[in-house]
């Protein structure tokens, strides 16, 4: 079983408004409400894979309960650190073919209701073989709080995919547990080396090759439309993808961890982990809802990304 953690979930609202008017009362008839927040992305599509996962994290108050009342109609086991504040909602306002988004931060948490979840999250370690851990912290939680996990998951040799980014990130990385797997796209691979990376495969083996990245098994780094170029170990990999009809790409990138924690926990050979992560990165992007994809168009898919090694 996989555990995909979300420490910051939400309820993510869409508001499709025609003509959006500022300063003024805007109706809308279409409302579309989902237990959000990248972990939650993660934990749907690993399930839609027809794999084993439980959620957890940490949630709180009504929009808490709504968030579980919908993992446990979708059938996804969950168990979550309950705390006394409310979870927060991310609204995004859908107009003139733009998206306007309102995200509450969330709660913040006490260094009690850390420490009790980190208790949780190592009971939880006994029944799964790997993890993914996605998205921001919330407040209050020490910005190593993530290297705290790392750590219990390497006491109990399990190894963890983190899909994060910013200060957070570079904290993991800069910490003696590494890691297994690493997501970054191409700006959190810049700000994470606080450099412009171009989008070249001499570029990209380059700054992959940095010592940040020394002991992570896995660093693939997507690129949307353009596939992933990947570091596996000392091989180097270019994936390419089909060209597709895109209907909604948000939460692609979750897609593509819970591809990759699938595939990783089947072992499976490394072509068909770096197969697998782009075909769930793509199906998600064609389906109208985040963090959804299409199981029945897997293996068309799966035969048309191309993984090339490069010497
Ligand atoms: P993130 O959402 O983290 O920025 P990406 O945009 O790189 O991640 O998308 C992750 C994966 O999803 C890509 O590697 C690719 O497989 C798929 N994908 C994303 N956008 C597109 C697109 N426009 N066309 C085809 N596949 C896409």
């Amino acid at each position: 079983m996989i555990l995909a953690v979300t420490m910051n979930p939400s309820v993510d609202i869409s508001y499709p408004i025609h003509e959006f008017k500022l300063d003024d009362v805007n109706r809308v008839e279409t409302v579309r409400k989902t237990a959000g927040g990248k972990g939650l992305n993660v934990a749907r599509i690993i399930s839609q894979m027809e794999e084993k996962v439980l959620a957890t994290g940490v949630l709180g108050g009504t929009i808490g309960e709504y968030i579980v009342q919908e993992l446990t109609k979708s059938d996804i086991e969950n168990d979550f650190l309950r705390i006394n504040q409310e979870s927060r909602n991310c609204i995004a306002i859908l107009h003139d073919g733009k998206q306007t988004e309102i995200l509450e931060s969330g709660p913040t948490l006490t260094a009690d209701e850390g420490a009790a979840f980190l208790e949780k999250y190592e009971s939880l370690l006994s029944e799964v073989s790997l993890v993914t851990i996605s998205g921001s912290l919330p407040k209050g939680l020490q910005m190593n709080f993530y290297q705290q996990m790392l750590e219990i998951s390497h006491e109990k040799g399990i190894p963890v995919i983190v899909d994060s980014s910013g200060e957070s990130l570079r904290q993991v990385l800069l910490h003696k547990e590494k890691p297994f797997a690493i997501k970054p796209n191409i700006t959190e691979l810049s700000q994470l080396l606080r450099m412009e990376v171009k989008q070249t495969i001499g570029s990209l083996k380059h700054v992959l090759n940095n010592e940040l990245f020394n002991g992570i098994e896995w660093i693939v780094v997507s690129m949307g439309k353009d596939g992933a170029f990947v570091r596996h170990g000392e091989d180097y990999f270019r994936i390419t993808i089909p060209k597709i009809d895109v209907i909604n790409p948000v939460g692609s990138g979750d897609a593509t961890v819970a591809g990759l924690a699938v595939a990783l926990s089947r072992n499976q050979s490394v072509e068909t982990v770096l197969k697998t992560a782009m075909t769930t990165g793509m199906l998600n992007t064609m389906e109208a809802g985040t963090g959804y994809i299409d199981l029945a168009k897997f293996s068309q898919f799966f035969n048309l990304v191309k993984v090339t090694k490069i010497d």
